[in-house]
């Protein structure tokens, strides 16, 4: 909990943010004549430990997001552990390292950080050797900022074929990260992400529903281009955290 708060106001924080954030993801999808319900907020716990999950839960959130694969693992297993928590779901949405997908494959429910063909054959084989399939998105650098991990999307129209092919690896769809602090930037990423993926789809014949992306800063630009999950950190756990 952050410093000084007792553990009744936190949870009200929670719950009040929590309905103040799903208002706000209802607007955004109606402005842009979308269903709600198509929307997925998924609380990034990376900065909060296991007691603010389970208190997150209680007030309602049901996915979590994380972006280190040990971190993960160890919120996962304590979830497991607890007849209540065991139906939450984690995902992982960070920069992942071949020899830690072992760790991964047993505790994501998705894998948003598909930043790579090499990093894809690696997820597969070792999903074919345990018998299971790992969902995941294909990471795209929309932008092009050199900061940031992901296919160029040159290399992704290239790539997305042979990948969905990959057995022991479903393809669900594509995440981006936008710009920060930039609107017009953002909305520009979001929207680039959504028609390359329309135009994968066409392309490929398949399905790729998913669309990861806005963050706390930019998350109704993203439910207005077509998101389908948003990935919110601060805004969710930070009662310090202000993006008016
Ligand atoms: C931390 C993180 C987020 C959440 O960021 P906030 O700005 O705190 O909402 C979303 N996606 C990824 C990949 C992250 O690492």
């Amino acid at each position: 909990m952050p410093e000084g708060w007792q553990e009744d106001a936190y949870l009200r924080f929670l719950t009040d943010r929590r309905e103040e954030l799903l208002g706000r993801i209802r607007d955004a999808a109606q402005r842009a004549g979308r269903d709600p319900g198509d929307i997925t907020l998924l609380a990034v716990s990376k900065t909060v430990g296991m007691e603010e999950v389970r208190m997150a839960w209680q007030c309602g959130y049901t996915a979590f997001g994380e972006n280190r694969p040990q971190e993960l693992k160890r919120k996962a297993d304590a979830a497991s552990r607890d007849a209540a928590l065991s139906m939450v779901r984690f995902d992982m949405i960070g920069n992942l390292q071949k020899n830690k997908i072992n760790q991964v494959l047993d505790t994501a429910t998705l894998i948003h950080s598909v930043s790579s063909t090499p990093l894809a054959t690696a997820i597969a084989s070792r999903a074919c050797r345990r018998g299971v399939v790992a969902r995941c998105l294909l990471e795209v650098n929309v932008s092009g900022e050199q900061t940031k991990s992901g296919f160029d999307p040159a290399d992704v129209r290239v790539q997305a074929e042979g990948i969905a092919q990959m057995e022991g690896l479903r393809v669900e769809g594509l995440m981006t990260m936008a710009p920060a602090r930039d609107e017009q930037a953002a909305r520009r990423s979001f929207a680039g992400l959504r028609e390359l993926r329309d135009e994968l789809e066409q392309r490929m014949g398949t399905s790729l529903p998913v669309l990861s992306c806005g963050m706390s800063g930019d998350f109704q630009i993203a439910v207005e281009e077509g998101s389908t999950v948003v990935r919110l950190g601060r805004i969710v756990f930070d009662p310090a955290y202000n993006d008016k």
